[in-house]
Parts: C-alpha cells; sequence; structure tokens
C-alpha cells in the first residue's frame, strides 16, 4: 500500500525552520552575541553553556530558557529541549507557541493520528489509544482450531459484476489439506452478503455464521492428510470504498469517456469484504484461478495470465485469469475497464522478466514513455532481491481508479503519469522516478513474495518496500540522494504506537505510518551497525530468498539475522519494533589540559544493544564512533566543541554507516 500522503508535513517543515532562531536573551550583551555566534557554527552545547550561565544569573529570562532549548533540539535532547521550552513559555516567552505545542505535546500528535485513523471508533489509553478489541476482531485476526484445522492450496473464484445496482453474485471453490482432525471450519465473508449455498461432495453443510465468520459444519469429521473441495456460493452489494485503497472497498468510477472503471482494494479491511476466504496473512493459496463476468465491451483484468475470454449470456463476458503461485489474498483483485495492453520484457544473464502493462485506451501512448522506467526498477530488484519471483504471470501494471496498491503481477497503477510536474509530497528529489512504481513494484518481493504471518508484522512489507525505494535510488544515483531521501523520510516518524503491535486481532498497523518510514529507518540503522555495505546487501537478498513465497513474523525476521551474521540483534530489533522510546545517547565531556573527553553509552536499552553515531567537531573532523550500553570515551586533543549527527543538524559530512536514530541527554551539571 503506498503511504498516506503526509498531512504532518506542513508542521513539522515549521518546527526545523523555528529551531534555527535563538531569541534575544534579556542579558549582558556580550554573552548573548557569543552565544549567537556559537548557534551559527552548530556549537549547541557553547550555547547551552553560555545559556546556563544566564539561567544562574537570574532564572527570570525566560529568552534563555528558550535558547538553551532551541540548542538542546539541535543536539537531539528532545525531552530537556521540551522541559526548557515549556519553561520559557510559562515564564511568558510567547514566541512560536504552535511549534513547542507540536514538538512538545506527544497528546497533540496523537489526537491528530486517533482522528485521521479512529474517527468512528472510541480509543482507550489501557488499550494504548487504540479501540476496544472485539469478538469480532478476534474472528478474523485469530489462529483458531477452526482455521489451523486445514491449509488451502487452490481457490477456484468466479464473481460476476452487475453495475446495476453495484451488485456482486459469486462462488467460490476452496481446496484445501486437512492438518487436523476437524469437524468445523472457519470461512470469511463479510455479514453484507448472503450466502446461497456451501456444497461438499453434492451434500450441502449447515453453518453458523458470527460477524463476518461462517462456521461451516461437516457431517463427519475429516482426517488429518485428506484433501478436501467445498464450494460456497454467495451475493450482495459490497461495501464502496471511502478513501481507497488506505480505507478499501469497491470502487465505482468513470473515466473520462464516462465509461466504466472499476476495482477493488482490501488490504487490512480484509478479501472476505467480496470474496469467501480463509482470512489470514498466514495461509497463502498455492495458485488460483479467478473468473470475472462483466458487462460485454469491458475488459476484465486480474492477477496472474488471462488464460480464456468467452461469453456469459447475452450481456456478459467472462474473463479467467490464472495466478500459478501463492498469492495473498489481499493482492487478489479486478480491474474493469476499456482497456488497452501493451509489453515489454527486460533480459539479465538468463533471466528474461515479462511485462504487461494495461491501460486505459486514451492514455496508451503516454503510459507506452512513462511506463519505460519500470526496466530500471525491475532491473535493480531482480539484482538486489534476487529474480522476480513471479516469473512466469509477469510483472504487470494496471491503470487504476486509485491511487496504487501491490496486487500481485497486476499492481495499481493511479499516480496521473505526471512525475515532472507533480507537487505530491510522496514524490522524489529527482523527479525522474514515480513513487508508485517504485514502492508498488518494491512489494513484489517484500509483501506478495516475503509476507508477514499477522498484521502487526506489517512493518515487514512497507519498511522494507521503503528502503527497496532507497536502496533503489542509491543505485542509481549514489549516496547522497539515498540520505536525502532518508533524512526527509525520518521526519515523519511519530513514534506514538509501537511498529509490532497486537497479534491475533488484525490490527491497524498502519496508522501512523512509522512502519514505512521507521521500518526503513530501522534497517538504516541495522546497515550502520554491520558496518560492511556488501554483507549487508547479501544479507537482504539471502532473507528475500530463503523466505521466497512464505510467510513470517518479526522474530523470524531476527533469528534470521542473527543466525546470517554470528552476531545478537535481539536488543537492537527489540528496541526499534517493540518501544516508541528511542535510543538514548548519554555524555558527558570535559576540558583538562588541552583534550576534550568524550564519554558515551546508550541508555534506555537492554544490555545487547549496540549502534553507531557520528559527531562532528570545531576542527571539521568527524569520527564514527560504536555505542554500547557501558561507558566509553573519546579523546579529541586541541578541541573546543563537539556535535551531533542527527535528524536536526542533517547528514551533510557525516562518515559512513553512523547516521543513525537516536535522543541524545547531556550528564553534565548545568
Ligand atoms: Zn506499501
Amino acid at each position: 500500500m503506498p503511504i498516506t500522503h503526509k498531512k504532518m508535513r506542513k508542521i513539522w517543515i515549521s518546527v526545523l525552520l523555528q529551531s534555527s532562531i535563538l531569541l534575544q536573551a534579556q542579558s549582558p550583551d556580550s554573552i548573548w552575541k557569543r552565544s549567537q555566534k556559537k548557534f551559527e557554527q552548530q556549537d549547541y552545547l557553547g550555547v547551552v553553556e553560555d545559556m546556563n550561565m544566564l539561567i544562574r544569573k537570574n532564572s527570570a529570562y525566560a529568552n534563555a530558557f528558550y535558547n538553551r532549548g532551541i540548542a538542546r533540539l539541535n543536539l537531539g535532547d528532545l525531552e530537556n529541549a521540551c522541559n526548557d521550552l515549556q519553561t520559557a513559555q510559562s515564564k511568558g516567552a510567547d514566541e512560536n507557541q504552535r511549534f513547542i505545542g507540536y514538538l512538545c505535546n506527544q497528546e497533540m500528535i496523537r489526537d491528530l493520528l486517533i482522528k485521521q485513523n479512529y474517527n468512528k471508533q472510541q480509543v482507550f489509553p489501557e488499550q494504548g489509544y487504540r479501540p476496544k478489541y472485539t469478538r469480532a476482531d478476534t474472528l478474523r485476526g485469530a489462529l483458531r482450531p477452526e482455521r489451523t484445522c486445514f491449509d488451502v492450496y487452490f481457490y477456484d473464484l468466479n464473481v460476476k459484476i452487475i453495475p446495476k445496482g453495484r451488485k456482486i453474485l459469486g462462488s467460490n471453490s476452496i481446496f484445501f489439506h486437512v492438518l487436523q482432525p476437524c469437524k468445523t471450519i472457519q470461512i470469511d465473508l463479510f455479514e453484507n452478503y448472503s450466502v446461497t449455498g456451501i456444497i461438499w461432495n453434492v451434500i450441502t453443510l449447515p453453518y453458523k455464521r458470527e460477524f463476518n465468520a461462517l462456521f461451516i459444519e461437516f457431517p463427519l469429521e475429516l482426517k488429518a492428510g485428506e484433501n478436501q473441495v467445498i464450494q460456497i456460493t454467495y451475493k450482495g452489494k459490497p461495501l464502496n470504498a471511502p478513501n481507497p485503497p488506505w480505507d478499501g472497498g469497491f470502487v465505482w468510477k468513470k473515466d473520462q469517456n464516462n465509461d466504466l472503471w472499476l476495482g477493488v482494494a482490501c488490504e487490512h479491511l480484509g478479501a472476505s469484504s467480496w470474496w469467501p476466504n480463509k482470512d489470514h496473512l498466514s495461509d497463502k493459496t498455492d495458485s488460483m484461478l479467478i473468473h470475472l463476468q462483466v458487462p460485454r465491451g469491458y475488459q476484465a483484468i486480474s492477477n496472474g495470465n488471462l488464460r480464456q475470454v468467452k461469453a456469459a449470456g447475452k450481456k456478459f463476458d467472462q474473463f479467467s485469469w490464472f495466478v500459478s503461485y501463492p498469492i495473498n489474498n489481499y493482492n487478489v483483485t479486478f480491474y474493469v475497464g476499456r482497456y488497452v495492453s501493451f509489453s515489454d520484457t527486460l533480459v539479465q544473464g538468463p533471466d528474461t522478466t515479462r511485462f504487461d502493462y494495461n491501460v486505459l485506451n486514451y492514455n496508451l501512448e503516454t503510459a507506452r514513455e512513462h511506463f519505460k522506467q519500470t526496466r530500471d526498477v525491475i532491473g535493480f530488484y531482480n539484482r538486489a532481491f534476487g529474480i522476480y519471483p513471479f516469473q512466469h504471470d509477469g510483472f504487470g501494471l494496471v491503470e487504476s481508479p486509485y491511487e496504487g496498491m501491490e496486487h500481485q503481477s497486476a499492481i495499481a497503477y493511479g499516480n496521473g503519469y505526471n512525475r515532472m510536474t507533480n507537487s505530491d509530497d510522496n514524490e522524489y528529489r529527482n523527479q525522474i522516478y514515480d513513487y508508485i512504481i517504485v514502492h508498488e513494484a518494491a512489494h513484489e518481493w517484500w509483501g506478495n513474495s516475503v509476507t508477514a504471518a499477522d498484521m502487526a508484522d506489517i512493518w515487514i512489507h512497507e519498511g522494507f518496500a521503503t528502503y527497496a525505494e532507497l536502496m533503489f535510488l542509491e543505485d542509481r544515483f549514489g549516496k547522497d540522494e539515498y540520505m536525502y531521501e532518508l533524512a526527509d523520510k525520518s521526519q515523519y516518524i511519530l513514534n506514538i504506537w509501537p511498529m509490532v503491535q497486537n497479534r491475533n486481532v488484525n490490527e491497524n498497523t498502519f496508522a501512523s505510518n512509522d512502519v514505512y518510514n521507521k521500518g526503513a529507518m530501522m534497517l538504516h540503522c541495522f546497515r550502520c551497525s554491520v558496518n560492511n555495505d556488501s554483507l549487508f546487501y547479501a544479507l537482504i537478498r539471502a532473507f528475500s530468498l530463503k523466505y521466497r513465497y512464505q510467510t513470517l513474523t518479526s522474530i523470524d525476521f531476527i533469528s534470521f539475522v542473527n543466525h546470517y551474521t554470528g552476531k545478537d540483534f535481539s536488543d537492537f530489533f527489540n528496541k526499534y519494533l517493540y518501544d516508541t522510546r528511542l535510543p538514548v545517547l548519554s555524555y558527558t565531556y570535559q576540558h583538562s589540559n588541552g583534550v576534550l573527553t568524550m564519554r558515551y553509552r546508550w541508555t534506555d536499552v537492554e544490555a545487547g544493544f549496540s549502534m553507531p553515531f557520528s559527531i562532528a567537531t570545531d576542527k571539521k573532523e568527524s569520527f564514527r564512533l560504536e555505542g554500547t550500553a557501558s561507558w566509553q570515551e573519546i579523546r579529541l586533543p586541541e578541541t573546543s566543541w563537539f556535535n551531533f549527527y542527527n535528524l536536526f543538524t542533517g547528514h551533510q559530512g557525516c562518515p559512513n554507516n553512523a547516521f543513525t536514530y537516536y535522543h541524545t541527554l547531556c550528564e553534565n551539571p548545568e
């Protein structure tokens, strides 16, 4: 799924701009002038010392607290910066109220996010500011015995899409292996559909419905090792998507010629919003047939390869598509419209990747030109993550009536072909590559092939896809472009909810976008810790290949890393995945005999946590330091001060593999 538009951007930009302003201290002129100069040189420790001096003289200096807060913010000490800024406010410095409010008031950010994501639901502090989980959430998100007793290996889905009245009629044959003896199984289908029959071996099976779950009862116990098939027929009116793809459902649109243009996007909402299936990420079918009946004159595009088109009655045609690989339920999709197709191939050594493009007829020439960039994108991912996982199905883009979605081998593209004039927040600085193509294509490896087993682990889809974008940009334009986009994305990390949230409840893990930006930042920090780019690239590729077509949890990923590197990164990943608080770099410094000694260690972390960081000095030297949970020191001869590379001061000049994401805390006495 693409990231939602970065609504917080404007406020953040004002935070960063405002942080370059010092207020005139009501104080002896010399100290004020000196600190102003120190601030311009980025000697923030010096500014803090000067302001300490003023505050010792007269603690009523509101502007001295303000300035110390701004200096501490630049040092990355958010906690003390906020204390200072709020003190300044209470003492009457009425500058930049909004900036202080936004920076220091987590509740305000949380309220904004809650409004954006849970506007129809009540949230509760004891639930970590999320809605209370219901029986319906558990039925959808948990792996009960009625689900773990079987494994789906094939779906044969038929759906008739009837635009008049916005209805569908469907049937799905579900082929499964019985894993545990069972008499009842759970299949999911939203309650706005009526089930017209469930057939097993010519017998009609009874079922009980609970919310969106159907508990289907067999007349006798199914035995482990058997293969079984049931067919469910159903009909009803699908939900309209309020804000696709993020708030999903059916999209009924007209194209610019007033012809029908339809689609569906249902990640997180669930594929059971339009067809009956075992709706849990942990079970991907091995292959699938999708038959779509649509009004004559229109094309119906779906995943995989088109096998057959035939008439279905007087007014409809049936398009039959076959997916020859494992596929997530939410990736199963359709597009209906006046489509035309074209294709391309990319040869790399022994491998040929086929590209299938379906676009609205009036956009054919524009798309032919615009989609040429896909060769660069897929060419890179093939090299970085292993050859495209769905070779026989081809790589596909389909023009969609919503912005984008990683529908396997038929990715939704709805970004308007307008890369050169796009003012979209999500586009790259280079303005050459289209964000939707780069991001959604990455999902073919991260999400579609390597799949999270629970919504709690969805960062594996979004964090890796976002990081893949950065790797691609680095490959095309070099490290500076990579660092620029990384630093840009890091400004949107909000740290309100942990990246990995509650399991077994179909959690809305997308809510704060941290699974994208913080996920990518965590992988970058991990790369810095490995400090060996070729080993890091090899690890990412090996991980992609090991879990190809499979599902996994965050724990599986951490185990893989530990095994591959021979080093225990558990405390590192646990910090970023499960804790909303960042690692804190505690430090002291002291001048003695012309030597500046800095001592440092990570706090708020488990004993095994380690991560590099970097400092710059007034001598224009920079150092990459390996922090751990124990005190270490660096001695800097003939040095007056140092400063950190961080989110606030930027990455320019930072040594390789040392620009990491953390807060700081100076432990010198004031
Ligand atoms: Zn995505």
